[in-house]
């Protein structure tokens, strides 16, 4: 398995986390020098949804900042990172091979998603990105075979990096400053999630909803842990990789920041 790369899963908070000097961002600004350097990045970010898989196809995508009501110095922020057509279409072929009905959007630029955390992570923009939708209405199940069909790209160059959220409840009326102490229902969630990734218990994670304590109420709605499954696929073949915690933390009390790297095994694939 020498050279493959992780898949990972990193939650990338409020939009004001590239201005924000907090744990989580202290984490992403040592990430990218933690980690072999990509011929190029993979971002399946939570807040770019269609009904089929569709892959950002421009060779230099623009900036999107999709947020209301925060500082101008956020707007004033752009993300210069080239694309990569060529890998765009690759990765559509190998999702149709795979049976998935794939697109390529040609003038697609990045969300805040994909260039809040890779802002922080590869400041200097110089690895391509290519983003990758989501399919909210699909489930969990959906994802997490996206994921198994992406996972031979680790051992050619690519970071597969699916960018989401732990816990996302923005209407959670326990939004606090980031300092105030998380609720107890807020960090038991992110403490279940953290087992289950690590011990790869894949039909607790698929049931989440279900199984995690107040699962439903932490995601009202998915598309925030959706991602965690595009990576937890391309851990391996999909049924039992376990994750590896690489961060833990909490921003606005409410919103759960953990992060996990999927190291498995690829040859098998
Ligand atoms: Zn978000």
């Amino acid at each position: 398995m020498s050279g493959a790369l992780p898949a990972l899963f990193l939650s990338h908070g409020a939009p004001t986390l590239p201005l924000e000097d907090i744990p989580a961002s202290r984490f992403l600004k040592a990430l990218g020098g933690e980690l072999t350097r990509p011929r190029a990045v993979l971002m399946v970010s939570a807040h770019w949804e269609t009904p089929t898989p569709t892959l950002g196809g421009a060779a230099m995508p623009k900036t999107i900042h999709d947020f209301y009501g925060f500082p101008d110095a956020l707007y004033a922020m752009k993300y210069p990172a080239p694309g990569d057509p060529d890998l765009a279409a690759c990765v559509a072929d190998i999702l149709r091979e795979a049976g998935f009905e794939a697109r390529v959007h040609p003038r697609r630029g990045f969300d805040h998603g994909a260039w809040n955390p890779l802002m922080l992570v590869y400041p200097d923009a110089d690895i391509p990105v290519v983003q990758l939708s989501i399919q909210t209405a699909l489930g969990p199940a959906h994802h997490l075979a996206l994921g198994k069909a992406l996972a031979p790209l680790r051992r050619d160059g690519v970071l597969i990096v699916a960018s989401g959220n732990s816990t996302h409840n923005l209407g959670d009326p326990r939004r606090a400053p980031t300092h105030v102490e998380p609720p107890g229902d807020v960090r038991a969630f992110d403490e279940w999630l953290i087992e289950a990734v690590s011990e790869g218990r894949i039909d607790d994670l698929l049931d989440y909803r279900a199984r995690a304590p107040a699962g439903a109420h932490h995601h009202p709605t998915e598309d925030h842990i959706l991602p965690l499954f595009v990576a937890m696929g391309a851990a391996s073949n999909g049924a039992t990789a376990p994750g590896r915690l690489i961060h833990q933390s909490y921003c606005l009390a409410i919103l759960a920041m953990s992060a996990f790297a999927f190291d498995g095994e690829t040859a098998d694939l």
